[in-house]
């Protein structure tokens, strides 16, 4: 845990994730300059950069040479953003860490509200998007369905419309780099993780220059990786459809038995009983693969390498503690 001193010397690291980014390095790192300049704490910026076509290694370089605090971590070849991200945090430093995206979409004076909140004590500061501009209406539609949806069925509370614009405390940081799970959604696991959690609002602006880099079917991917690690629900349906269409096939087989024990057998009566019995399999099928489910869902808890728990703080009295000295070394 760091005490006051430790925060007051430790720099803060801003960790970002690049992809053809040339036009908005330059002025993020003005913006970060001037931010800390005023919030008067020392920093540094981790860009992760996912090696691309464009300029934006040279400009980052040339920054570096004009000594600004940068550290540069080049992948040696794309690995996306959600990994870039989990990687830019194993190499940063600070006491604290910021993550915020290349494209000043994510307004980066909000840092000097984040670090306000985490000298007050909340290891975990979290941008909440009061608005989003820049956006087209159907990406806006998906991305409220997705959040009601992670928010309904998610093992973990993901607060709504919040991205990775956050401020992490080192020691929620260091947890969360023992995850070892390739999807690197760190929505979810940084709410895995725990700790003190605050939120500050913001309205998103839009990219500063160039175009997304993240393709529709991209961001489907990113929110399936929010879903499918973080809940159990998906797996759980089969059973429960499996339970409804056997129940329902029974019953309907009860009625169909009755009915013609009292109006007697139609002719058609073994083409009915078919159709009852293809209902009653079709359910025992489907429940079947609700049980492989449940099995599936405790394979896939036990191979993820998630830490069982995480220990915020042990209080105990002074002379509780072994001596130094002591036989319980
Ligand atoms: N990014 C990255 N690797 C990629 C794609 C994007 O590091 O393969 C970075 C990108 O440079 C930006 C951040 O991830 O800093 C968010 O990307 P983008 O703005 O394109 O996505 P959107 O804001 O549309 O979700
Ligand atoms: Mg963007």
């Amino acid at each position: 845990m760091n005490s006051p001193a430790d925060i007051e010397v430790s720099p803060i690291s801003v960790v970002v994730p690049l992809y053809n980014e040339e036009k908005n390095v330059q002025p993020l790192v003005e913006r970060l300059a001037q931010i800390f300049g005023k919030i008067g704490h020392p920093w540094e910026v981790v860009f992760a950069l996912d090696p691309c076509p464009d300029r934006t290694e040279d400009v980052i370089r040339s920054l570096i040479a004009e000594g600004h605090p940068i550290r540069l971590v080049r992948f040696s070849r794309r690995i996306g953003k959600p990994l870039s991200l989990m990687a830019g945090l194993e190499h940063a430093r600070g006491a604290a860490v910021v993550v915020i995206d290349a494209d000043l979409q994510d307004p980066p004076e909000l840092i000097e509200e984040m670090v306000r909140k985490w000298k007050e004590g909340f290891k975990v500061v979290i941008a909440q998007r009061t608005s989003r501009k820049g956006e087209s209406f159907l990406y806006l539609q998906c991305a409220t369905l997705f959040y009601q949806l992670l928010e309904k069925i998610g093992d973990v509370h993901v607060p709504r419309n919040t991205g990775d614009f956050r401020l992490m405390d080192a020691r929620v940081v260091r947890e969360i780099c023992r995850f070892r799970e390739r999807h690197g959604f760190l929505r979810g696991i940084c709410a895995s993780a725990g700790f003190s959690t605050t939120l500050v609002p913001f309205e998103r602006d839009p990219r500063f220059t160039g175009k997304t880099q993240i393709s529709f079917l991209g961001a489907l991917n990113i929110a399936l990786d929010g879903i499918i690690p973080f809940s159990r629900t998906p797996l759980r349906m089969m059973a429960v459809l499996g339970g409804i269409l056997s129940a329902s096939a029974l019953a309907l087989g009860i009625i169909w038995f009755l009915y013609a024990l009292v109006a007697g057998f139609s002719g058609q009566w073994s083409v009915q009983l078919f159709c009852i019995l293809l209902g009653l399999s079709t359910g025992i099928v489907v429940g079947c693969l609700g049980i492989v489910g449940e099995y599936i869902v405790r394979i896939y808890e036990e191979t993820r390498t998630r830490p069982l728990y995480i220990v915020d703080e042990i209080v105990e009295a002074e002379n509780a503690r072994p001596s130094h000295h002591g036989h319980m070394r």
